[in-house]
């Protein structure tokens, strides 16, 4: 059984241990110490990491009585170790975890809202919480908790066993039975967890929350604490800043700016649309005056600076007419293409632009007056050449 050096030392980032035995985790070296203050994945919180002697640990795991610490290489059982954890890795989990008690306490609190699970990822931790939170709850809940942090209070440890733990006020029913591991924030939160914690609120430095979104009929609230708060606060100010200056405005004015620019781009689109469908109208009569009255007439054409909207508006534009087939194509590499006919022919544009697919690749699909393609590979003189042929077959 490996004592939990960090159940009554949270602090302690080295320390002498005996290895008392080996083995391998999913194919990988593993050693189990009488003791270690390297901290086990469990209670939302991730694994510590770092040596033992001259080997890194890379993983640490629960396995009930033993901590496995799982290496990069092996060493004999009998040895006698040096441990040390990364402590800027455990040190911002201590930030997170230990916020996450006070950020909880406080929604508790203040609204009897409980949360009903903690995760903490890589960079941002969640909470979730039984009921909806509103913006101004949060906002009220952050500021209790923010004052929590900055009176700078106590985090004090102790056991208790099953039946004392019964008579006070813990924040949530324990899960587990037995002795159990309370953690007191002075005069604010009681709760049992088996987790790493500061010493004092003032070391989580601040608690943010940057996203809430509805989860399971009540909140989820994305936040971080101490030097992740900081970074989080570098990258708003740096997307921030570079908004600023591809709109020159202020950063409050950001939103309304957004907003006045994407109306702007929706006003422009309603004329180049329209513009675009006169111009097709224009197109398609320039290229029925250039096609010789035979019967049907056959319009095949490779066009420069249309997109896929703009071909499609020119060849109903042509298909309008009586007794045409047509096949435009872009021009590019890949190009798009559009088959199209009136109403009085009985050609299916559909099966034409499925053997123009099968030739030249590309993706498309539609209805046997009107089809269309785009990802058409190949020279664009034999596109032509072959839907020309299609046409008139
Ligand atoms: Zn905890």
């Amino acid at each position: 059984m490996t004592d939990r050096i960090y159940y009554t030392e949270p602090s302690c980032r080295s320390f002498e241990a005996t290895v008392t035995r080996t083995g391998e985790h999913d194919g990988r070296p593993i050693l189990v110490l009488d003791r270690t203050a390297f901290y086990p994945t469990s209670g939302g919180q991730p694994f510590d990491t770092g040596t033992l002697g001259s080997v890194d640990v890379v993983e640490t795991i629960d396995e009930g009585d033993d901590i496995i610490h799982v290496v990069g290489a092996s060493m004999p059982a009998g040895a006698t170790v040096r441990g040390e954890i990364d402590w800027t890795r455990r040190f911002d989990h201590m930030q997170q975890h230990t916020g996450q008690h006070v950020l909880s306490a406080a929604f508790d609190r203040l609204f009897e809202n409980r949360t009903t699970s903690f995760h903490m990822g890589a960079d941002l931790s969640t909470i979730d919480l039984a009921r909806e939170a509103t913006a101004s709850d949060i906002e009220r809940a952050l500021e209790e908790a923010n004052r929590v942090v900055w009176e700078d209070r106590e985090v004090s440890v102790r056991f208790v066993s099953a039946d004392e733990a019964a008579r006070l006020p813990l924040r949530k029913e324990p899960v587990r039975e037995g002795t159990l591991r309370l953690v007191e924030i002075k005069d604010f939160d009681l709760s049992a967890c088996g987790g790493t914690h500061v010493h004092r609120t003032g070391a989580i430095g601040i608690i943010a929350v940057t996203n809430t979104e509805r989860f399971r009929g009540g909140s989820r609230l994305i936040f971080v604490c101490g030097a992740r708060a900081a970074r989080a606060f570098r990258h708003y100010r740096e997307a921030v800043a570079g908004a600023v200056r591809v709109l020159s405005v202020l950063p409050h004015e950001l939103p309304a700016a957004i907003e006045r620019a994407q109306l702007e781009s929706k006003d422009l689109r309603k004329t180049v649309n329209r513009l675009q469908g006169l111009l097709a109208g224009h197109e398609a009569a320039r290229m029925l005056a250039a096609t010789p009255g035979s019967e049907p007439r056959v319009v095949v054409e490779a066009l420069d600076g249309w997109d896929a909207a703009g071909l499609k508006a020119i060849a109903s534009a042509l298909a309008a007419q009586s007794r045409v087939v047509a096949a435009l194509v872009s021009v590019g590499d890949p190009t798009a293409v559009v088959v199209a006919r009136s109403q009085d022919v009985a050609i299916d544009a559909a099966k034409i632009l499925r053997t123009l697919l099968d030739r030249f690749g590309g993706r498309g699909g539609g209805r046997p007056d009107l089809a269309q393609g785009a990802g058409l590979r190949g020279r664009i003189e034999e596109i032509l050449e072959v839907a020309r042929q299609l046409l008139t077959a």
